[in-house]
């Protein structure tokens, strides 16, 4: 008989740092390499691609791996299901400890190659094989791996699900039951339910958002919640500023059309939504209009800013990084006055996205709308519906599925005892058939 363990590395006792063992005999499928950016943050003048690994697990940004000498087995896969860091950030730092391919959904796998460009301390050598979702991907005799379409926050999310002899393991994090994505189809809920039936022995799912009542909102209420904001005003010579996730790229997608509406120039302003947006463009996610400006260094974004201000500020959108208040992003040196892009009053900014609910965010972005209001700004906050599932969609999953385990990640205690009287409630036993584990645990099916 095949013996199953799930270990349990990080991302269960906090949020970020996400990794997790699955354990059939001897060979043992890593799911997911993330990073805990908070717990980066908090030092200045860090330089984390310098970072050695020992030094940020100390710090609890990425997760302590250690545990995998003790673990009865090799890694023989790397597997991650969508290309948030707190899922793929830590790969430049521990991949390489492991004789082991990275596989990725293509999209993730081209994020993970540039996460590992990055590098400077270590070398990575692991292949990266992208897999594309509904693919399979043969790893033993006995194991395979398959990734089933899901909606989430960014393009080409999937579960992993582990076909062992035993039945199959299912990796369900990230995820949000989007019946109507701006992007991509809606989650193979024909192949959720036929797994269901064949037999799942365990399912590890996130716990994040099950707390919250009822269901988690389409990506187009979203679209729609942009356009209104955007389109829904007599004030349209004013300027306008909008900031979001460099990684949604549906959401980007849906601010884009809504600038052609306004008749402005969308223009993509930072770093990181240079590489998320063009990596996704050349992939075919996503198709920019001919007028679109993208700038990702600080020189081009700076002479950018500085030509909106010349050319008058209703002729543009820009579409910028900043939206939690990071001390580097556009939107916060556009606040302190570092660039020639100056707020004047009656200028709207907009935030199309939540607060981080971490000390350190909060803090961040609070001094950011201080600023911003001092100059006069008119702000519209949490223009946005969330990536994760809600209670509802938890229990519609779990009873699609209906795994005979299951295990709360991707979340801390409080997060995961939501999880359990949900789970409860669907007839599953807190220690029997659901289980709260803790990082460096292991359990045996
Ligand atoms: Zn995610």
């Amino acid at each position: 008989m095949t013996e199953i363990g799930i270990i349990a590395v990080g991302g269960y006792n906090e949020m970020g740092r996400n990794m997790t063992g699955v354990r059939v005999d001897n060979d043992i499928i890593v799911l997911d390499m993330g990073l805990q950016l908070d717990r980066v943050q908090i030092h200045e003048d860090v330089e984390i691609d310098k970072m050695h690994s020992m030094d940020l697990i100390k710090m609890g940004a990425i997760p302590d791996d250690t545990i995998m000498k003790d673990a009865g087995g090799s890694v023989k896969a790397i597997v991650c299901t969508h290309g948030h860091l707190d899922h793929i950030g830590a790969i430049p730092k521990l991949a390489h400890r492991y004789k082991a391919p990275i596989i990725a959904t293509p999209y993730t796998a081209e994020l993970v190659k540039h996460e590992i460009s990055d590098e400077k301390k270590f070398r990575v050598n692991n292949e990266v094989i992208p897999l594309k979702i509904g693919g399979r991907y043969n790893l033993t005799p006995d194991v395979q791996i398959e990734f089933i379409r899901i909606q989430h926050s960014i393009v080409d999310s999937a579960f992993a699900a582990i076909h062992t002899p035993e039945g199959v393991v299912l990796y369900a994090s990230d995820f949000k039951l989007d019946r109507t994505p701006t992007i991509g189809e809606a989650p193979d809920f024909a192949r959720l339910k036929k797994i269901g039936k064949d037999g799942v022995r365990a399912m590890i799912t996130e716990s994040t958002n099950s707390g919250l009542s009822g269901k988690t909102p389409s990506e187009q209420i979203a679209k729609d919640l942009v356009r209104d904001v955007l389109l829904g005003t007599e004030e349209t010579e004013s300027g306008v500023i909008i900031t979001t996730f460099s990684s949604h790229v549906a959401r980007i997608n849906a601010i884009i059309q809504a600038a052609e509406e306004m008749d402005r120039i969308p223009v993509l302003l930072g770093r990181s939504m240079e590489r998320y947006l063009s990596i996704a463009q050349k992939m075919g996610y996503i198709k920019f209009p001919n007028n679109l400006e993208i700038y990702g260094n600080r020189n081009s974004v700076d002479k950018f800013l500085k030509r909106i201000s010349q050319e008058g500020k209703k002729k543009y959108l820009p579409i910028v990084t900043g939206h939690q208040g990071e001390p580097d992003a556009i939107l916060t040196r556009i606040a302190n006055g570092e660039t020639q892009f100056r707020i004047e009053p009656g200028d709207k900014v907009i935030f199309s996205a939540n607060t981080i609910p971490s000390p350190m965010t909060m803090a961040n972005r609070h001094a950011l709308e201080i600023k911003l209001k001092m100059a006069g700004a008119r702000i519209y906050e949490n223009v946005h519906v969330s990536g994760h599932a809600s209670r509802e969609d938890h229990w519609e999953l779990l009873r699609m599925v209906n795994p005979e385990q299951v295990i709360p990640s991707h979340g801390n205690m409080v997060m995961h005892s939501h999880y359990v009287e949900l789970a409860e409630d669907a007839g599953y036993h807190f220690g029997d058939t659901v289980h709260i584990m803790r990082n460096g645990e292991e359990l045996v099916l």
